[in-house]
C-alpha cells in the first residue's frame, strides 16, 4: 500500500481517541461546560497535540459552534444529550471527532443510530468512491432506523490549518459529487435528529468562536497587539476568548474581538441550532481513503 500521509495525522489521532475515551467515560450529569472544555483541550496538551479549534459542546438542540464562555456556568443536566466535537492538530494536521453522550433515555436510540450510520458510511470508503454516495448511506441509514439527518451540514476534507479543506460530504444524496482522493484526509459526520425535526440547523444569535481573516493594522495599539497574538498562537484556525484571558483583560477581551469581527479581521461563527429546537445526535471520524479501503486514524 502507498500511503503517503504525514505522521502527525496518525500521532494526532491517537490523542484525539484518547481524549474521547476518556471523556466517554468520565462525564456526568452536573458536569461544568467550563470544565468539560478546559479538561478536553489540556488533555490535548499534555498528550503532546494543540487543539485544533474550541472543544464544542453541543446540549440537546445546539448542534455546532458552542464552546464555554470565559465566566460560563452552563452545566450538564439530567436529560440532556451531550455532544462534544475536538480537534487535535500537530503542525497544523488535524483531526476532528466527535461523540454523543445521552443522559435521556428517550434518546439512547437516536444516539446509537447516529453511531451506527457513521460506521455504515465508514464501511463504503475507499478511493474513488463518490461523496454524494456517502451522503446517500447516512440519509438512509439514518432513515430506516427512523430518524432524520441534519442536512446542512456535512463532513469535510482536512488540510494543514484549514478544518474544511473545500471537499464536503454531505449527510444526504447528492449528485455529481467528487470523488474521494487515496492520501487525502476526511471527517465524516453524521448529524441526526427526530422525525419531527425540522432536519436543518440555522444560526443562533450567539457567537463564542473565531477565526483570523485577515491581517491589516487598525491603528489601535491593542487591537494591533490582539491580532499578533492571534497569528502567532492559532494561525487560521479557530479559537475563543478562554484562549487569551492570560495576556487580555477578562471583561476586556470580548469587546476587543468584537470589534475586530465589525473591521472584518475575525470571523465569528455562530452557533448552530437544529431550526425546530429538537434534539440533535452526532458522531464523527477522521479518515483516510485508500485503494483498498479506509484508515481510520481516531
Ligand atoms: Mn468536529
Ligand atoms: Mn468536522
Amino acid at each position: 500500500m502507498n500511503l503517503s500521509v504525514p505522521q502527525e495525522y496518525f500521532k494526532a489521532g491517537k490523542i484525539a481517541s484518547k481524549v474521547c475515551e476518556e471523556m466517554a467515560k468520565k462525564t456526568s450529569i452536573g458536569d461544568r461546560v467550563f470544565d468539560i472544555c478546559n479538561k478536553v483541550e489540556g488533555m490535548i496538551k499534555n498528550l503532546g497535540g494543540e487543539p485544533a479549534f474550541p472543544c464544542n459542546v453541543g446540549i440537546n438542540s445546539v448542534s455546532a459552534h458552542y464552546t464555554a464562555e470565559i465566566d460560563d456556568e452552563s452545566t450538564i443536566r439530567n436529560g440532556d444529550v451531550v455532544k462534544i466535537d475536538l480537534g487535535v492538530h500537530i503542525n497544523g494536521y488535524i483531526i476532528d471527532t466527535a461523540f454523543t453522550l445521552s443522559f435521556n433515555p428517550d434518546y439512547d436510540l437516536m444516539v446509537k443510530a447516529a453511531k451506527d450510520v457513521l460506521y455504515e458510511a465508514i464501511s463504503m470508503v475507499r478511493e474513488g468512491v463518490r461523496v454524494g454516495e456517502i451522503g446517500k448511506v447516512i440519509e438512509n441509514g439514518a432513515s430506516k432506523r427512523g430518524f432524520k439527518v441534519i442536512s446542512n451540514l456535512s463532513g469535510h476534507l482536512l488540510q494543514q490549518y484549514k478544518i474544511h479543506g473545500g471537499v464536503s460530504i454531505p449527510n444526504v444524496w447528492v449528485a455529481n459529487t467528487p470523488s474521494l482522493k487515496a492520501n487525502e484526509v476526511y471527517a465524516i459526520e453524521p448529524f441526526l435528529t427526530t422525525l419531527d425535526g425540522s432536519g436543518v440547523v440555522v444560526d443562533d444569535a450567539r457567537r463564542n468562536i473565531y477565526a483570523l481573516i485577515g491581517r491589516k493594522r487598525t491603528g489601535d495599539k491593542n487591537l494591533d497587539f490582539l491580532v499578533d497574538q492571534i497569528w502567532n498562537r492559532f494561525k487560521t484556525l479557530p479559537f475563543t476568548a478562554r484562549w487569551l484571558i492570560d495576556i487580555f483583560d477578562k471583561k476586556e477581551i470580548k469587546m476587543l474581538l468584537d470589534k475586530l469581527v465589525q473591521v472584518k479581521i475575525l470571523h465569528a461563527y455562530p452557533v448552530l441550532v437544529e431550526a425546530s429546537k429538537k434534539v440533535v445526535a452526532q458522531f464523527e471520524h477522521t479518515l483516510i481513503p485508500t485503494e483498498s479501503g479506509v484508515i481510520v486514524l481516531t
